[in-house]
């Protein structure tokens, strides 16, 4: 038998239908002693009045104010947790060449776990602090240090999913910067996936193991095979790279003669809980298999900007009803807020939809059609992202997970400017989405539990 733990009295928004929203103006969200919510009441219903009265008396009872917006937590479904101190510096090479220059020395750095107990908490808070209550990571291939991250989420209350990097192909990870053997770094994922499900404060799997090759030219084919095996033993999460560039595209190509997609699933790496960061160069094979199967689509439009070489599908992939949620990319992309990955997903396809060079005529210049809207974006940045971490999270419904922020459009120092007279309720949502940042986020909730409070 559950109890209530406390309610919220407000309105709110969330996205119940993909490209649609919903706005309460004024309901009571009641949230149970396990996170969960228990049931969401407006003043229609008949015991609306008796619980408000109840909780107001045990001092359970969280009001809004007129300017603050109860919304659902953000889900970043790709975030390289080593690279949070490049974030912001460094874009200026080509894919291959900035791995090689700039990431992988700073990865390898993440052997001293000192130096992960200084980056890991830092990023974490931020990205809590941004409203992100549930983060898929990247972490390095060092098990101890990905524990770490793992434990670091778990002592912050953020939802993680985290993954031990697994890179043994010697002609494309440099000498300081690789598994020991692939026999090695497959015992150490292994050990790495029964810490993380062990871990001392865990039992509600708030924090999970990701099976996570780099990419497909970072490992051998052993390599793969044996993650596959793990991923049909531990049915666990897997993430990696998906054909993010003409490079990796074409390497893909060369070496299996077969697209990255085939290339997974020949190995037993595409299952429902498979997310696949970027995913550009996707033929109609492609689109199949990963429908087929359930996996996801991490959607980065700010990185793809700096190193897909080309525009995302989101159209399409939205078009077909395959799973897609966004990504932040820190630091392929420096910006460790999912809201402003919405405004970037909106702005990439409005780009594509119209093309860029001056020297074409227009109607042959971009993708008709190809724009995506922002209640698009955010049923992506919520709903999507909670359908690809395979968690009840991003509605305010009962039985979903309480993963929740409060903003506040009138602090000191917003930049969010509403209107009463002029703004509708949508004209609102779309403000917060392009206009947030992260002190307007007052409140966060993960599972229930109060995790950023200002
Ligand atoms: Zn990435």
């Amino acid at each position: 038998m559950t109890e209530i733990k406390f309610g919220v009295l407000g309105q709110y928004f969330h996205c119940p239908v993909k490209g649609d929203f919903e706005y309460a103006s004024n309901a009571l969200v009641l949230v149970d002693d396990k996170g969960v919510i228990a049931s969401v009441l407006t003043e229609k219903d008949a015991d609306f009045q008796t619980q408000l009265s109840q909780l107001s008396a045990n001092k359970q009872l969280i009001e809004l104010s007129s300017s603050q917006y109860l919304m659902p937590g953000m889900v970043d479904l790709h975030v390289h947790a080593p690279q949070f101190p490049q974030a912001g510096k460094g874009l200026d090479l080509p894919l291959y060449d900035w791995l090689q220059d700039y990431t992988f020395p700073l990865e390898a750095k993440f052997e001293d776990l000192n130096f992960a107990k200084k980056i890991y908490p830092e990023l974490v808070q931020s990205l809590l602090a941004n409203g992100t209550t549930s983060a898929v990571y990247f972490a390095t291939i060092h098990k101890h240090t990905s524990v770490e991250l793992a434990r670091e989420c778990l002592k912050q209350g953020q939802r993680g999913f985290i993954g031990k990097v697994n890179m043994d192909e010697a002609s494309q990870c440099p000498p300081f910067y690789i598994e020991p053997s692939t026999r090695d770094a497959l015992i150490d994922t292994e050990d790495f996936i029964q810490q993380v499900l062990q871990l001392e404060g865990n039992e509600h799997q708030l924090v999970s193991p990701v099976v996570t090759p780099r990419f497909v030219p970072s490992c051998t084919s052993e390599m793969l095979q044996g993650l596959g095996e793990l991923v049909q033993k531990y049915h666990c999460h897997v993430q990696t790279h998906c054909s993010e560039s003409d490079w990796a595209r074409d390497y893909s190509q060369e070496k299996y003669g077969k697209t990255d997609v085939e290339i997974y699933s020949d190995f037993g790496l595409m299952t429902s809980k498979t997310i696949l960061a970027h995913s550009i160069f996707l033929t109609p094979n492609d689109h199949a298999v990963i429908k087929a199967t359930g996996a996801s689509i991490a959607h980065c439009p700010l990185s793809n900007m700096y190193f897909a070489n080309a525009a995302m599908q989101t159209r399409e992939i939205l078009d077909n009803e395959l799973k897609c949620g966004l990504g932040s990319d820190l630091a392929g992309a420096p910006i460790p807020s999912i809201f402003h990955t919405c405004l970037d997903a909106v702005n990439h396809s409005r780009v594509r939809e119209d093309g860029t060079s001056t020297y074409l005529p227009a109607d042959s210049r971009g993708e008709s059609g190809s724009r995506i809207s922002f209640l698009e974006s955010y049923w992506m940045a919520t709903v999507g992202g909670g359908q690809a971490i395979d968690a009840r999270v991003g509605l305010f419904q009962p039985g979903f997970e309480f993963d929740a922020l409060i903003v506040d459009t009138a602090v000191a120092d917003s930049n969010i400017f509403i209107l009463d007279e002029m703004d509708s309720a949508k004209d609102k949502l779309e403000k917060i989405i392009t206009l947030n940042s992260r002190q307007n986020i007052r409140k966060v909730w993960v599972k229930g539990q109060l995790v950023i409070e200002k």
